[in-house]
C-alpha cells in the first residue's frame, strides 16, 4: 500500500482564493481592507524567509501589510511601545510578531502585550485559555491548518484515536484542543513518553511536531493511518546543500493511509490560516458575521 499524499499546496491555495474572495467582497460592499502588521526583529535568515512570505501573501489576497524591520538591538520596552501602537491603530486588524526574538526580550511578555481581539498568531493567553475552554478563539495557523487537512481524509474525526507527539504552545497544544473540539479520543506525547512507538501504533491520526529529522518510522503506523507532519528540519544533503525533511521517515507511506509532505504539506496551510486569521479578526473588529470560507 502506497499512502495518499494529502497537497497542502493545493488545499491552501485553496483557502487562499476564499481569503482573497472574501476580502474582495468586504472592499465592495463596506469600503475595508484587512491589515496586517508583522514584526521582524533582527536577521534570523528563516524568519526573514518567513516573514517576506507572509507579507507577499498579504497583499496578494488583497489585505494591506504594515511591515516593522527592527534591529537585533531593539530593546524590550520600544518592542512594547511599537506594540502599543499597532493594538492602538484601526487600521491594524492583525498583529504577528515573529518569534524567536532575541534574547534581550522576553517573547512571553510581548505575545501578553497584543491585543487578544488582534492576536492573528493565537499564542495570546487569553486565546489559549479561550480554546481550551471550547468558546469562539483566534487559533494558532499551523494548528487550524493540520486540522484542515486531516479532514480532507476524515470529513468526521469524532470517536477517533488521535496521537500527537509534541506539547508545544505554538503547535502540540492546540493541536490536541482541536483535535478534542472535534471529539476525537485524544493522546499528548512528548519526550518523556514511555514507549512512544507503542503510544503511536494507536493513533487513526497521527500528527508529528517534534523537530527530529525523520523520527517517526514505519512501524510506529497504525496501518491506514493518517499522518500529519508538522516537522520543518534542515539537514545536509547531496553536495553540501541542505535540504528539509519532515519528522516522519518516506519509508512511513507503505504503512499509513494518507500523508502530509514535507514540503507542501503544513507548512503553506500555516501561511493561508494566518490569512484567513487576519480576515476573521478584520470581522471581529468591524462587528462583521465571521467569513464563510470553510476553515
Ligand atoms: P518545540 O521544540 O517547541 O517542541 C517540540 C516537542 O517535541 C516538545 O513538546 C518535546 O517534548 C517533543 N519532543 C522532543 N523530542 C522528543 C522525543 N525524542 N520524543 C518525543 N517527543 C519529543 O517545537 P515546535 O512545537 O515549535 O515545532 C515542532 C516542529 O514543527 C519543528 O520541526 C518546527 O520547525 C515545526 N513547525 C512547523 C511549522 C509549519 O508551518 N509547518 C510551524 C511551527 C513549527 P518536551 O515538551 O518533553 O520537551
Amino acid at each position: 500500500m502506497t499512502a495518499r499524499i494529502i497537497d497542502g499546496k493545493h488545499i491552501a491555495a485553496e483557502l487562499r482564493g476564499k481569503v482573497t474572495d472574501a476580502v474582495h467582497r468586504m472592499l465592495r460592499d463596506r469600503g475595508l481592507v484587512p491589515g496586517l502588521a508583522v514584526v521582524l526583529v533582527g536577521q534570523n535568515p528563516a524568519s526573514e524567509v518567513y516573514v517576506r512570505n507572509k507579507s507577499k501573501a498579504v497583499t496578494e489576497a488583497g489585505m494591506r501589510p504594515h511591515d516593522h524591520h527592527l534591529p537585533a538591538s531593539t530593546s524590550e520596552a520600544a518592542l512594547l511601545e511599537l506594540v502599543a501602537k499597532l493594538n492602538a491603530d484601526p487600521a491594524v486588524n492583525g498583529i504577528l510578531v515573529q518569534l524567536p526574538l532575541p534574547e534581550q526580550i522576553d517573547a512571553q511578555k510581548v505575545i501578553a502585550a497584543i491585543d487578544p481581539a488582534k492576536d492573528v498568531d493565537g499564542f495570546h493567553p487569553v486565546n489559549a485559555g479561550k480554546l481550551a475552554s471550547g468558546l469562539p478563539a483566534l487559533v494558532p495557523c499551523t494548528p487550524l491548518g493540520c486540522i484542515m487537512l486531516a479532514k480532507k481524509v476524515h470529513a468526521s474525526l469524532a470517536g477517533l484515536e488521535a496521537v500527537v507527539i509534541g506539547r508545544s504552545n505554538i503547535v502540540g497544544k492546540p493541536v490536541a484542543q482541536l483535535l478534542l473540539a472535534e471529539n476525537a479520543t485524544v493522546t499528548i506525547a512528548h519526550s518523556k513518553t514511555v514507549d512512544l512507538p507503542s503510544v503511536c501504533r494507536r493513533a487513526d491520526v497521527l500528527v508529528a511536531a517534534i523537530g527530529k529529522p525523520e523520527m517517526v518510522r514505519r512501524d510506529w503506523i497504525k496501518p491506514g493511518a493518517t499522518v500529519i507532519d508538522v516537522g520543518i528540519n534542515r539537514v545536509a544533503g547531496e553536495g553540501g546543500k541542505t535540504r528539509i525533511v519532515g519528522d516522519v521517515a518516506a519509508e512511513v507511506s507503505q504503512v499509513a493511509g494518507a500523508l502530509t509532505p514535507v514540503p507542501g504539506g503544513v507548512g503553506p496551510m500555516t501561511i493561508a490560516c494566518l490569512l484567513a486569521n487576519t480576515l476573521r479578526a478584520a470581522c471581529m473588529q468591524h462587528g462583521l458575521p465571521a467569513p464563510n470560507i470553510g476553515s
